[in-house]
């Protein structure tokens, strides 16, 4: 089993994390307040030990990414979470997204399409702090219909377009942070839900995602 330590050290390099993240233009104090208290380091395999609260995405399991924390905290901060705000997060990864929107206050629901992590996940101590964020293996593409209309819909792969069925499951007036674009860069936007389907678009800064892919991969 391996050992968890947070030390002075690491939390030092965090609060040096926040206040770049700062300077780079964060302003939501709840974001930078979650990425102050959330041990990254625990997230990323112990060889990343010293690296992880460098602003850069790191390698997890089967070829995907842990986002880079300046990511993390643009896509929470377009969120505009509201206390008990219902999320739905497309690609868990390696959690420390659901994380952050856990601790801002958010009800995460966040799935994954890779059983390998999936199943990591389930393994993971400091999760237990988070005891009501739920996790599931599936295809985001499909969402959870059974558990919507959600407040908000975080998507944390690159889309190549908008996930019809996703938007049917925000509630009206819910928002959908989106990195759209199936080239290297994708395009940041946020979508507004209107009553009749159609959503109203803000465009964003340019990101680099992992693909969003179809159906799930495992048994
Ligand atoms: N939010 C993560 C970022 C992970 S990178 C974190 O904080 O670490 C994006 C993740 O999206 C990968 O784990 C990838 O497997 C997953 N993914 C890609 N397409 C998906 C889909 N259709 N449904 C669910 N997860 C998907």
């Amino acid at each position: 089993m391996r050992k968890y330590e947070d030390s002075y050290r690491h939390k030092g390099l965090r609060k040096k994390l926040v206040d770049l993240l700062r300077e780079k233009g964060i302003t939501d104090e709840r974001v930078l307040e979650a990425i102050n208290t959330i041990p990254r380091h625990y997230f990323l395999d112990s060889a990343f030990d010293e690296k992880a609260y460098e602003d850069k995405a790191f390698p997890i399991a089967v070829g995907q990414t842990i986002s880079q924390p300046y990511t993390v905290a643009y896509q929470s901060q377009l969120l505009e979470i509201r206390p008990f705000d219902k999320v739905l997060e497309i690609g868990t990864g390696s959690a420390y997204q659901a994380c952050v929107l856990a601790e801002i206050g958010a009800q995460v629901f966040t799935i994954e399409r890779q059983k390998t992590l999936f199943e990591q996940n389930k393994q993971f101590a400091h999760l237990k702090k988070y005891p009501k964020i739920k996790f599931f293996y599936g295809d985001g593409f499909e969402g959870l219909p059974t558990y919507g209309p959600f407040d908000k819909v975080l998507i944390t792969a690159a889309a190549p377009y908008i996930p019809e069925k996703l938007i049917s499951q925000l509630k009206v007036g819910g928002k959908m942070i989106i990195p759209l674009g199936e080239g290297s860069v994708q395009k940041m936007m946020r979508l507004t839900r209107n009553a009749d389907l159609t959503c109203s678009e803000e465009i964003f800064d340019d990101f680099s995602f992992v693909p969003m892919l179809e159906g799930k991969n495992g048994q």
